[in-house]
This record gives C-alpha cells, structure tokens and sequence, in this order.
C-alpha cells in the first residue's frame, strides 16, 4: 500500500520548508558571495562560527578558543532547550539529503517504516565523535573532515563552483564533490543516514539534546498505533516506542501525522527511556578514543609532516606556525573559496595526512596578490590571522608577511638555458623594490650571432613568495622559476642558510 500525503501541507511544515530553504539558500549564498566582492560585506563565517564540533575541536586540540568562536555554545545552549533543532531546520546538509530522499525516494508505507527504523549501528556517529576529538586532544584536528559545514562548503567549493561558468578547476575537487554526491544518493535508500550514521555533529548536539526542555510526548492512551509517526519521523526516533531524544531532529512531522493528536512537542517531555541514548556499547566507546588517541601519532609518524618543512607546503599568508596551523584549520575551504586569483587550493599530499585538504598556495595555478587580504579575513577559526595590507606588505614599516621564496630554475630559463630574452618574472614581480633583478649579458649563440640577454636573479630579501612570476612564466608545464616555502616568516627555522 502507497501512503498518499495530505492535499494541504501543514502549517508546521510550511514553516519549517521555509525555515530550511532560507538556510539552505543562506548557505548557497554566502560561499557564492566570497567568491568575488568585498569579504566584510556579509557574514560568511556565520555558519561556521555556530559550529559547537569545531569549537570543541579547535578548544581541545590548540588550547585556546578564538572569540569568534564561542558562538558555538549558542548552538548547545539552543539544543538543550529544544533539542537537535538545527539538524531538522537549519543544517544545509541536512536539508539537501532531505530534498535528495524526498524527490528520489518514492516508498510504500511499509519500507519507509524499515528504512526509518533505528538501527545500532546509527551509534557509529558517536564513535566517530570520541575519535575525532581524542585525536584533537592529541593535537591534531580532523573534525572538519565530517562536520556538514565544512564538508558542504567543501564539497560545494571544490566541486560544483569548478564546473559553473568562470569557475576554476580545483585538483582533487571530484574527491569532495563525490563524497557530498555519495552522502545524498545515500538518502534515497535510508531518509537523511549521515545525519543518523554517521554526523559527529550530529552526536555531540545528540548527546545536548537528552537534556532537552523541549520533546516530543506521546499520549499512550489516545494512540492507535497507526504508525503514521514513524512512517513520518525524519531522524530515527521511533516516536512510537522509545522516544531517543538524541536522534530526534525536531522536525515535527511525527506531531503532524498524528490522526489523533496523541503526540505533541511540549515543555519537559519524559526523559528518555531505556535503550539509554545514546545506544552505546562501552567497549566500542573505549575502541574509539583509543583509536583517535594512536592515530595522530601513527599518522604523523608515517609521512604527517608537521614538523619538517616541505617545499610545496606554501601557506597562505598570515597562518600560524605548521603546528598551531593544524590545531586550528577545520578545512571549511573557505579561504580557497575567497581567494581571488586560485592560489589557494587543497593540499592533496603536500601537507602529509593531517594536512589533508588543508590549504596550500599552488603558484602555477594563482599567484597571491601583494595587498589581498582576504584568505585571513574569512579564515573562521583564525588559523590564518587578519592582516591589514600594510601589514602584509610591510608598508606599516615592519618586515613584509613571507610565505616563501622564488627559486631560478637555470636549466629551464629561457635567458639562462636557450639564450631566449625573456623578462616576464621581472616584470610581474610586484614588491618595490622588486625582489627579481637582472644579470645583463652578450651571449653566442650557436650560429655565432650575440644577442643581450638580461637573466633573472632572485634577491631573497625582498621576495615574498607570491609566486607571481611562477604564475606567469611562459615556459610550459613546470615554470622556469618556482616558490618554495623556504624564507618563510611564520618559521624561523625553515630558512635557507642554517643560522640566517
Ligand atoms: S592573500 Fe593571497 S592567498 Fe590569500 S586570498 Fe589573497 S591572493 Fe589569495
Ligand atoms: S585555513 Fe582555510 S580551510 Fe582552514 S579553517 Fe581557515 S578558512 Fe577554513
């Protein structure tokens, strides 16, 4: 038998559709808007400031707690009054797997109560959580890997922006685009199952929302046991037996289903009844920290390249030192998003496994330009700082911000190796005074003719790494003249000289 829905949505509904589309677009909207204009003009960190998980992670894993983001305990103080509130009307992701499971999931009524049906294995999100915030108690921060926020933010920004008019092409964007890809075909078979599976945000605010004032209650003595509840419910709460206030995304639709009225979302519902929620097996529980606990140092020891410097390791300009870089970047991507020329991209292997999607400045694709500031101005966890263009081109006086140093490649210059003039890099250099400048030369040629050459020479104390001249150099594929991560200031020791 095929449920047939009401011919007039309820009110409840309407109000929450457009409660969730207006986020939804919001979201839509703001990682639109930072790809061009001015970054102070709307909020674009909004989302990411009133993540509760990357404020946790970025507590636990720096010490520390940006101002900024504070704001996450908003989110958990919202939570224990009214329960997962944002997960059935705010969260974007959780909206797109919605919309995914409602338009491609037709069902009769007797498979949308299995598949709705609460499954142990839903506590796989709350492993996941210990894990993620063990291994940040160790330092290194993976929670943005499966936070919704940064995962749509990436996933948009990485894979759909690329292929929309005047995109740009992002190197292991597919990867972030097939994961979102992934998560909402896997609504059209379990209605919202990251959220139920696998969401450590999800978990955390879960483990807020048992102590909620506000729960769904249902009236046993007026229930028919028609089922229309957990047909309806969108979370895996099982309205009609135990009530898991930690799966229940508040969406309500149980209250609306109900012929009789017999469930109802009400002030100081019952607490929650055995299984306990949520449905934790200890051992497991144990499993996970543990697991987050030796993964850190397993990865680090195996290639995580946190210490040691690393040539193509080129960070933004104004992030913090490798180290408090990693305990603060949520890999959100929206610095890659607001970068202006592409510079910015996802580190792939250059940043080892912790730095995994984490930003790196790729030259050949963009150079970074002298007086942007932008990357630092949208960062929401501060891993990059806010600089003023003063500061970053040391026009207030101070030393210029470097994020490393340009290097000559002699066998592949034009001047140097096929005796070709060419002066793109000196002319692109954009420091005053320019950090490229000239060895001038009559060199023979093989048929015996002079031709001036000016062949370029690298000052390393006024190059700042933009890459510009990477950027531009005409000799194809690898450039004749690269940045390396070498010279810079946010590591006194990655340094060319030892004791320069
Ligand atoms: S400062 Fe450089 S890397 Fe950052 S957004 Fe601007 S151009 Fe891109
Ligand atoms: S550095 Fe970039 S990817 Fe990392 S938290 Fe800041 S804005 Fe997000």
């Amino acid at each position: 038998m095929r449920w047939r829905p009401r011919r007039w949505p309820s009110a409840t509904l309407v109000v929450r559709v457009v409660y969730q589309g207006s986020f939804l677009a919001l979201f839509f909207f703001l990682l639109a808007s930072l790809a061009d204009g001015d970054t102070r003009d709307f909020p674009h960190t909004l989302f990411h400031h009133l993540d509760p998980l990357s404020t946790l992670g970025v507590a636990l894993a720096s010490w520390s707690l940006p101002a900024a983001l504070a704001w996450g305990s908003a989110l958990l103080v919202l939570t224990l009054g009214v329960g997962r509130v944002f997960c059935g009307w705010i969260c974007p992701l959780g909206t797109m797997q919605q919309l995914a499971s409602f338009l491609f999931s037709p069902r009769s009524r007797r498979e949308s109560l299995e598949v709705n049906r609460y499954r142990r294995w839903f506590a796989l999100k709350t492993y996941l959580l210990a894990g993620v915030l063990a291994w940040a108690l160790l330092g290194s921060l993976q929670t943005g890997l499966l936070d919704p926020l940064s995962l749509s933010a990436r996933g948009l920004a990485s894979g759909l922006w690329p292929v929309l008019p005047g995109g740009r092409a992002v190197p292991g964007g597919w990867l972030a685009a097939a994961l979102l890809v992934a998560i909402l075909v896997a609504s059209r078979f379990v209605p919202r199952l990251f959220c139920r599976a696998l969401c450590p945000l999800g978990a955390l605010l879960g483990l807020f929302a048992r102590w909620s004032l506000f729960r769904i209650q249902r009236g046993a003595s007026s229930c028919t046991q028609c089922t229309l509840c957990r047909f309806a419910c969108q979370g895996a709460d099982e309205p009609l037996g135990a009530h898991r206030a930690s799966e229940c995304h508040v969406c309500l639709n149980c209250v609306d289903h109900c012929p009789e009225g017999s469930i109802r979302f009400r002030f100081l519902g019952r607490a929650p009844v055995a299984p306990e929620i949520p449905d934790l097996s200890r051992r497991l529980l144990a499993g996970s920290l543990l697991g987050g606990l030796v993964a850190g140092p397993l990865l680090r020891a195996s290639g995580g390249g946190r210490g040691e410097a690393r040539a193509e390791r080129i960070r933004p300009p104004g992030s913090l030192p490798e180290m408090q870089f990693l305990d603060r970047c949520v890999k959100c991507s929206l610095c890659q998003q607001a970068c202006p020329t592409g510079a910015i991209q996802p580190a792939i292997t250059q940043a080892g496994f912790e730095g995994f999607w984490s930003p790196v400045v790729v030259p050949r694709r963009g150079g970074c330009e002298l007086a942007c500031t932008r990357c630092g101005e949208v960062c929401p966890t501060g891993a990059i700082e806010r600089l003023t263009a003063a500061r970053k081109t040391g026009y207030d006086g101070g030393e210029p911000v470097r994020i490393g140093t340009a290097f000559v490649d002699r066998g592949r210059c034009l001047p140097w190796a096929m005796a070709t003039p060419c002066i793109v890099c000196e002319e692109m250099c954009p420091t005053d005074p320019k950090a490229i400048w000239f060895e001038r030369i009559d060199a023979t040629r093989r048929d015996g003719s002079t031709v001036a050459l000016q062949r370029p020479l690298v000052d390393p104390q006024r190059c700042v790494g933009c890459g510009l001249c990477e950027n531009r150099c005409p000799v194809g594929e690898a450039a004749a003249i690269r940045v390396s991560s070498v010279g810079e200031s946010r590591d006194p020791l990655n340094r060319m000289l030892l004791g320069a």
